[in-house]
């Protein structure tokens, strides 16, 4: 185990809130806030946005200022959903 492993002054990943580990094979950079899986796999998800921000960020997409699910419901219920283009 390479020493400091667990007493270094990295601080904590910005994302998953872990300690950062010192890097064995490749030199450490300074200004380091990421584990580099928790970085790589942010890069990932920006890159599939499109998909990943309604199954694991929990977005919801919008019609007309309700979600898509509040206005099917209310079409399925009679409602008039009227859609502007601007
Ligand atoms: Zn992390």
């Amino acid at each position: 185990m390479p020493k400091g492993l667990w007493e270094n002054d990295l601080g904590y990943c910005k994302i998953c809130h872990k300690k950062l580990r010192p890097f064995n094979k490749n030199e450490d950079f300074k200004t380091r806030k990421f584990h580099i899986s928790c970085w790589k796999e942010l890069l990932a998800d920006i890159k599939h946005y499109n998909k990943r921000a309604y199954t694991k960020y929990d977005h919801k997409k919008v019609v007309c200022g309700v979600t898509i699910d509040e206005a099917r419901e209310r079409i399925l219920n009679g409602e008039k959903i009227i859609i502007d283009f601007d």
